[in-house]
């Protein structure tokens, strides 16, 4: 598992479903819409040879790994995108599961 943060994202992506993947389009999606911080090392998508600073002033929070991801690879990436106040919203309206997810 890789796991890395942008300013207000954190990216994880199951690199155990890499191996069988063909079309790497993760990186390829950084690449062209981003800022390219994913890079194959030994095969796997990886940000290490960034620090932790360098990827969260490189990420863009784009989201193409994750699109790219589920439309051509093995859909290994998810992305939490934290929006301030949205439990409480969605609490207030009754659309929050008990185990706090939407529902
Ligand atoms: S596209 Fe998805 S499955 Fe393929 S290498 Fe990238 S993260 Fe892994």
């Amino acid at each position: 598992m890789l796991a890395f943060s942008e300013r207000t994202i954190t990216v994880s992506i199951d690199t155990e479903k890499c191996p069988q993947c063909e079309s790497k389009a993760c990186v390829s999606a950084c690449r062209m819409y981003a800022r390219g911080i994913l890079e194959l090392k030994d095969g796997l998508p990886s940000v290490a040879h960034l620090d932790p600073e360098g990827v969260e002033r490189g990420g863009t929070e784009c989201l193409a790994c994750e699109y790219e991801c589920r439309l051509r690879g093995r859909s290994a990436i998810a992305i939490e995108v934290p929006i301030k106040g949205l439990p409480e919203y969605l609490k207030r309206r009754g659309l929050l599961r008990s185990d706090g997810r939407e529902g």
